[in-house]
């Protein structure tokens, strides 16, 4: 029986789609209409949406900078609509930056590359390699744009690697009063600090120079072994590999290691797997869940009999992998020294009072930085991502795990959902204030400001 931590994660929202009885992998309502027959918009998961007077998509900053001026307020520019918060709503506008993509320039001796900000990470690979470069890192999905993620600090793991906005070293965007600005460290560098992570607060951004590498080969490995053992192993692992995250598969005392190295071997791309594995532990799930020890027994001891899994190819090809099953998801960055204690914390309470969950939780490695208001700034950290089948209300489940990782200092995911304001922000980020200043001086009307972002920012 073979088990890929995608078809885990698959598999998991099956077991959750028939604990609750709902249909699988279907939306449950067709979208509503707004009284004006506007046309809807929702994210990903269909949890955030809205009803905007105007979807606009600009083919150059010229144009942006006229939507800007004369469209209905606020302005929300948006990517593929993948972040779980409520950062794109709006009745105002939608601006999507589809129009503005591709790879623009390359520089082969700094390995730089200037790309539309509009880009999906997915089409960037092929185009990079083709000028002999490779991003640094990439995060488990490649259908966001390079605009949306950096906007939010969207990570992959590695303790050596940090966020996507680390690798920006220059970007250009268009205020609220319509001038277009590059800013990098020498230009504008207080800007430059303030917009590589912006939640779409500052201004439309409309390229962006990222730092990359030479393309690369990476040997992808799967393994499992149980809870116990990776506590005592993980940092290791993350020493020793150059990505190294786990799942814990919770109710199974059993998790799920991914490591991706760089290889010269030859390339053995990922084959279709049979579903054996889906299957066996869907039924498992279903027959069993209202008896977690039995659950536990016979989820152990389908996931222990599981062979590694490893396959080679470019690393774009490597680290994206699907996601068909939709889910909604909270993510918090701790410090490196809290985050395995918090898992256990959290495993305890999730096990000890049976609360309804199946959906593997994620564990990741990231490496610091500076940017003002990245989850990262100043200190090397651990992600733990809990996620809750897409149908179902993540409210109470969220908000019994949310008070662990907020003990332990963590800092939400700005894509990802959480019950953070301004006040616990000004705690959490010690250039909060330097943040502010720049905003108020970039939209100093806010016309970029949205509900969310109005709770984020305090209104000011
Ligand atoms: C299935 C799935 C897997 C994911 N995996 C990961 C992961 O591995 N690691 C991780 O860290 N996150 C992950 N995420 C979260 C995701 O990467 C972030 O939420 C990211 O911001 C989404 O990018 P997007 O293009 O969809 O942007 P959107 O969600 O559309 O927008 C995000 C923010 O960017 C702003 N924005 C978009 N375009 C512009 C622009 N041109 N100028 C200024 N601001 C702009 C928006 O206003 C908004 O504030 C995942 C999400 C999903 C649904």
């Amino acid at each position: 029986m073979s088990l890929t931590r995608r078809k885990l994660m698959m598999q998991s929202a099956a077991v959750a789609a028939l604990a609750t009885g709902k249909p699988f992998a279907a939306f449950a309502e067709a979208p509503e209409k707004a009284p004006e027959q506007r046309i809807k918009w929702q994210n990903w998961s269909g949890w955030q949406s809205s009803f905007p007077e105007a979807r606009l998509a600009p083919a150059n900053a010229a144009e942006v900078a006229e939507i800007i001026a004369s469209s209905p307020k606020p302005i929300r520019p948006v990517g593929t609509g993948h972040s779980f918060t409520a950062l794109v709503p709006t009745d105002g506008t939608i601006m999507s930056l589809d129009r503005l993509t591709g790879v623009l320039e390359t520089n082969e001796d700094t390995l730089e590359a200037t790309v539309g900000a509009g880009s999906k990470l997915g089409d960037l690979g092929a185009p990079l390699e083709e000028r002999g470069q490779a991003l640094i890192n990439m995060p488990d999905i490649n259908r966001q744009t390079l605009a949306g993620s950096i906007s939010t600090s969207t990570h992959g793991t590695g303790e050596k690697f940090g966020s996507l906005s680390s690798y920006v070293t220059g970007l250009e965007l268009v205020t609220a009063k319509g001038e277009t600005v590059w800013c990098d460290k020498d230009k504008q560098s207080d800007l430059f600090q303030a917009a590589r992570v912006s939640l779409g607060s500052l201004g439309i951004i409309t390229k962006i120079r990222m730092q990359n590498r030479t393309p690369h080969r990476i040997n992808k490995r799967t393994w499992v072994m149980t809870f116990d053992e990776m506590m005592e192993q993980a940092d290791t692992f993350a020493a020793e590999n150059r990505n190294f995250e786990f799942y814990y598969i919770p109710f199974s005392s059993m998790c799920m290691g991914i490591s991706h190295n760089e290889t010269e071997e030859p390339l053995a791309p990922a084959i279709a797997q049979d579903d054996d594995g889906v299957m066996t532990l869907k039924a498992l799930a279903d027959y069993l869940s209202w008896t977690p020890s039995l659950r536990e027994y016979f989820i152990r001891s389908a996931l222990e009999d599981l062979p590694d899994e490893t396959f080679v190819d470019t690393s774009w090809k490597v680290y994206p992998s699907e996601r068909a099953v939709r889910f909604n998801e909270m993510e918090y960055h701790l410090p490196r020294e809290n985050a395995l204690t918090a898992l256990k914390e959290i495993r305890a309470l999730v096990e000890g009072e049976n609360l309804d969950l199946f959906f593997p939780w994620e564990f990741r490695y990231v490496k610091s930085d500076d940017i003002w208001l990245s989850p990262f700034q100043g200190r090397e950290s651990c992600s733990i991502a809990i996620h809750r089948y897409y149908e179902e209300d993540y409210k109470p489940l969220f908000s019994a795990i949310e008070p662990i990782l907020q003990k332990h200092g963590g800092r939400p995911h700005w894509g990802k959902l959480h019950t953070l304001k301004a006040p616990d922000f000004a705690k959490l980020y010690p250039n909060w204030n330097d943040f502010g200043a720049i905003r108020q001086e970039m939209d100093p009307d806010g016309l970029f400001l949205n509900a969310h972002l109005r709770e984020v920012f305090g209104g000011a």
